[in-house]
């Protein structure tokens, strides 16, 4: 007798790209049997013409321990997110860890460390236009070390905010991550709308360090005409055994905070960026464009305030999560309920509906694996992404026909459709849309490299 069995679904295993039709048992949080047999469970989930899969590993995120946030990823079918990214996380991951391990959350965690805006500012180096001092270097490094040895998954460069930082920072701290066998999330600089530069310098992270790159939202900097040439450069450099890969949203328009170093007014200028063109998305003026006044008046009193820069070519999304080693991501963030971006409800939707439904860009082995083993062995997690006796029982049930995002610029909180069922560490979690466990979620503290440091 199993806790939960789910009967007659499609079962998909992304390790060895298959479907077949099948029951799975689930028994103490883990993956029990997958068998054509009957099965009997003290619950039983019938998944006819269903989909049965991993849960969603979503690569790159902002939750950082948001109910809110961590609701619509759980109803998009995520069962895992990775906060911490663009150089933004807690510094103290161990008490990050501690929470969630007391109170639990509502999904799995892991959580990168943030160099460019929080470890910069630990250590007194808040302007983004300096380089970190000798001293300051030496502190973050011990930091950096820390959250290595607390778990964090990886160390997040967020370059776009922190333009001054030095190249000895930026190669002293991967190269910690590469020693412990960590990623290097690089959210790369935005130097002009036309600027290969910054890409060749996530890929020299890579080459110098040794560490594993991930290029974060690849599509917001190079989505703008630029998506053939920065595959180009990824390809080459796998070509000669640099280990990057990189996420995508499902959007061309991407969100962050009006205060940040890359809306000064030449920066804007170099990018192409008129004010018209960004959307404010929380506070006051949500929902307006931005004038010079709204934008004079929100960096000097609210330069937390979230905007969204429309921008980017949609073609180039479909093309950047063509490729092997592209994972689909949300970048989803915290915010207030009716406050925010699309992709915080819309995302893996979104990229089933578009890429495997509408366009037959992948089918939908691929476009599994994409969203589930891949971002699993990238980041080391080898008890997910997986489907698999004796993996953990996160798994999505849906409707590949009837799986559609609802959400939009102005409805951004929208619930998704044709999730049927989503389980968390063999727990129910959501159910036709209900929310049943808000607590089934662990934190998820890597202890181990996930790759062989070489240089
Ligand atoms: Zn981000």
């Amino acid at each position: 007798m199993f806790d939960i069995v789910i009967v007659n679904g499609i079962l998909i295993d992304p390790e060895n790209l298959t479907r077949t039709n099948g029951n799975i048992g689930i028994k103490d949080g883990q993956i029990a049997i997958i068998t054509k047999d009957d099965i009997l469970g003290a619950r039983q989930f019938d998944a006819s013409g269903r989909i049965v899969c991993p849960g969603f590993i979503d690569i790159h995120g902002h939750i950082d321990q948001d109910n809110y946030c961590g609701e619509l990823s759980l109803r998009q079918g995520i069962t895992t997110t990775v906060g911490g990214n663009c150089g933004a996380s807690p510094l103290d991951i161990n008490a990050f860890f501690s929470a969630q391990e007391l109170h639990g959350f509502i999904i799995n965690q892991a959580e990168m460390i943030g160099h460019s805006m929080s470890l910069r500012e630990a250590v007194g180096a808040a302007n983004p236009l300096e380089a970190a001092t000798e001293e300051q270097l030496v502190r973050m490094e011990y930091l950096v070390e820390q959250a290595f040895e607390e778990g964090a998954c990886g160390l997040s460069l967020g370059l776009a905010y922190a333009p001054g930082s030095s190249n000895d920072e930026i190669m002293r701290l991967s190269q910690l991550a590469a020693r412990y066998g960590r990623i290097v999330a690089v959210d790369t600089r935005m130097i002009t709308s036309s600027d290969m530069y910054s890409l060749v310098e996530a890929v020299e992270i890579s080459r110098q360090t040794g560490a594993r790159v991930q290029v974060s939202h690849l599509v917001y900097q190079y989505g703008t005409g630029m998506m053939d040439e920065a595959l180009a450069v990824i390809n080459r450099a796998r070509a000669q055994g640099v280990d990057i890969r990189f996420d995508s949203g499902m959007y061309t328009q991407w969100a962050t905070h009006i205060g940040a170093v890359l809306f000064d007014e030449e920066y804007m200028e170099v990018n192409g960026w008129k004010l018209e063109d960004i959307l404010v998305i929380t506070g006051k003026y949500n929902g307006r464009r931005l004038t010079m006044d709204i934008y004079r008046e929100l960096r000097a009193t609210a330069p937390h305030t979230a905007v969204v820069v429309f921008t980017g070519i949609e073609e180039e999304i479909y093309m950047a999560l063509n490729h092997p080693y592209a994972m689909p991501s949300t970048d989803t963030g915290a915010y207030d309920p009716g406050e925010g971006h699309p992709q915080i409800a819309g995302s893996f939707p979104r990229y089933f509906r578009k890429m495997v439904v509408e366009r037959y860009e992948l089918n939908l082995m691929e476009a599994v694996r994409k969203a589930t083993l891949l971002p699993a062995e990238t980041l080391g997690f080898t008890t997910k992404g997986r489907l698999r006796v004796g993996m953990d029982a996160d798994l999505v049930v849906f409707d590949i026909h009837g799986i559609t995002d609802k959400a939009d610029f102005g409805l951004p909180d929208a619930s998704p459709e044709g999730i049927d069922y989503v389980f968390i560490n063999g727990k129910l979690a959501l159910a036709k849309g209900e929310v049943i466990d808000t607590r089934a979620g662990k934190a998820i503290r890597c202890t181990k490299p996930v790759y062989d440091y070489q240089i």
